[in-house]
């Protein structure tokens, strides 16, 4: 096969319209209930070993290259304590940007949100300067609730 073989444990979490796309696509397969159990080759990729979860039938097919999702860890180590996290570690913000912290400001992928895009980034970004600027002149209006729950009001 020369095309995409995508090995998942269950079911597509991506919306509909994206599902469909890659399940219509005449140069991708999809390997469903599968787990990876061995990558080999000599310099490069050329195999990959792959268990079936439902019937434990193991096959292994050609491959030349192999991309692994892990999922998202927020980087956000560098903030340390007092200021306010999920339990994820990602930041919590107001709709200012504003963290618990006054005058500390969190943007993009570090932000708990809904989505993490390119988009959302740039508009937090603009969000947390004129926040920013609002917090020096003394007129943006805090958070309470926020800055009492990081123990930091
Ligand atoms: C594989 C992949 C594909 C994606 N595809 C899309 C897409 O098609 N469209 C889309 O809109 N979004 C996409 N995204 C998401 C998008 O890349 C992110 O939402 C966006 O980059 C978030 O911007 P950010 O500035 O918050 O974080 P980042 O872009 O991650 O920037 C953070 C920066 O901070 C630096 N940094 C980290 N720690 C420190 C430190 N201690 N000191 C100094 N610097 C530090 C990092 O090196 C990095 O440069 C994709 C993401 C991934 C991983």
């Amino acid at each position: 096969m020369s095309g995409v073989r995508s090995f998942r444990r269950n079911e597509f979490r991506a919306s509909k319209i994206l599902q469909e796309r890659v399940r219509s696509h005449p140069k991708v397969e999809l390997v469903l209930d599968s787990v990876v159990e061995d990558i080999s080759g000599s310099d490069i990729v050329e195999t990959v070993r792959i268990r079936n979860l439902k019937t434990q039938a193991l096959r292994t097919v050609e491959a030349t290259g192999v991309f692994i999702f892990v999922g998202f860890t927020p980087n956000s180590g560098l903030v340390k304590d007092p200021i306010e996290k999920d339990a994820l570690g990602y930041v919590l913000t107001d709709q200012n940007m504003a963290t618990s912290i006054p005058g500390m400001f969190a943007i993009g992928d570090l932000r708990k949100q809904l989505t993490k895009q390119i988009t959302n980034a740039v508009g937090d970004g603009t969000t947390a300067a004129v926040a920013a600027e609002k917090h020096i002149e003394g007129t943006l209006r805090p958070n309470p609730g926020l800055a009492a729950r990081a123990g930091v009001a």
